[in-house]
């Protein structure tokens, strides 16, 4: 009997594979390897330490996440992909050469008057469309020559930009926002970047000096499509194993609630993996988990610890075989779909208490 619980086993030799397509596709930007949210819950130390050789720079969104991969060895770029919070973190930024973008007032003011070490470089985000963070066009030229004459800030000043709907390939917004970011940035010296995986994937013309590839990077793809579709491998598959395999009878109920009563007589998997390991509790009839390469249904409320599937009468599993929740069998987008969750929710909800293994 060897039963193991909820596990997340990812392979570095796809996460390298995906570095791979992604600069077939963009072969002339550099690229800024987004791990912010402990890599899209895939572990940002393993995830940097792979991608550290292969990319140019690291995007995170919390200065706490910066800081967790300087501790941990890296010495390449790292940018503050919403700026900063405090003035507080400026001086601590200055001394760990941890990059900042720049999206409002309150940020510009706290760098104008900081006493730093040294000067920190800054990426002026400029708001195309998106309208979240970023400047508005008509204050670019204003932040520019401010960000210009302040001592705090490296000479060599980025801008960036974010796309609110690069996974549409039918609309023109897009397009739009690409020309509203080239526009105001004509005739200023810096480097541009304003792809992320969709415009990475669906917008060659907005590549640019710098890419930002976040979800398609762990083998994802942006949009309801597979990965695999463009090329790319999912680095994580999210395991589980079977604790128990029960004779069921015909109008049995199984679970909480007594929601489901299975029609015929059957057998019923429990498998080790629930809401407290970060599977979603709301799923719809007929989620399908892959086991001993077929794909059988959950049925009944998904538990905290567990979760109870429908083997059927003529199964022949058992106790401690693997069951696969998703990974390359049963990729997550098909889960992401049905659901009607995003994939990025879905690795990023996964808890601690989920085991992780390196598999290559
Ligand atoms: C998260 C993030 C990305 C990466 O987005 P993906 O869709 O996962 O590629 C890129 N840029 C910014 C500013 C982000 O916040």
């Amino acid at each position: 009997m060897n039963m193991k619980p909820a596990t997340a086993k990812i392979s570095s030799s796809a996460l390298k594979h995906n570095i791979q397509v992604i600069k077939q596709k963009a072969p002339n930007s550099k690229i800024i390897a987004v791990v912010k949210a402990n890599a899209y819950g895939h572990g940002v130390v393993f995830a940097s330490s792979v991608l550290e050789p292969l990319v140019d720079g690291f995007g995170v969104a919390r200065l706490e996440e910066a800081l967790a991969l300087r501790a941990n060895g890296i010495i390449k770029p790292i940018l503050l992909l919403e700026g900063f919070f405090s003035p507080k973190d400026l001086p601590i930024m200055a001394v760990s050469n941890i990059q900042t973008v720049v999206h409002n007032e309150e940020q510009l003011v706290a760098l104008e008057q900081a006493e730093l070490s040294n000067p920190i470089k800054v990426w002026l985000k400029i708001d195309t469309g998106m309208h979240r963070l970023g400047v508005h066009l008509a204050q670019v030229d204003d932040f520019y020559q401010r960000l210009k004459a302040c001592e705090n800030i490296a000479p060599e000043l980025g801008f960036v930009s974010h796309f609110s709907r690069a996974d549409e390939l039918d609309s023109d917004y897009t397009q739009c926002q690409l020309s509203r970011f080239l526009t105001a940035t004509e005739n200023k010296v810096g480097e541009r970047s304003i792809a992320a995986s969709g415009g990475i994937l669906f917008w060659a013309d907005s590549h640019l000096d710098w890419i930002r590839p976040g979800i398609i990077m762990y083998g994802i793809s942006p949009n309801e499509r597979i990965g695999k579709e463009y090329g790319l491998k999912p680095v994580m598959t999210l395991t589980s194993s079977l604790i128990a395999v029960r004779e069921h009878q015909q109008g049995e109920p199984v679970g909480y609630g007594g929601v489901w009563v299975s029609p015929t007589k059957t057998k019923i998997g429990v498998v080790a993996i629930g809401y407290g390991d970060g599977y979603p509790r709301n799923i719809p009839e007929n989620t399908p988990v892959y086991v001993n390469g077929r794909l059988v249904p959950i049925v009944g409320r998904v538990s905290m610890d567990m979760l109870t599937v429908d083997l059927g009468i003529n199964s022949q599993d058992v106790v401690g075989d693997e069951v696969i929740l998703w990974g390359k069998e049963l990729p997550i987008e098909e889960i992401a779909n049905k659901t009607g969750l995003l994939s990025y929710e879905l690795i990023t909800k996964l808890t601690p208490r989920v085991l992780t293994e390196y598999i290559d």
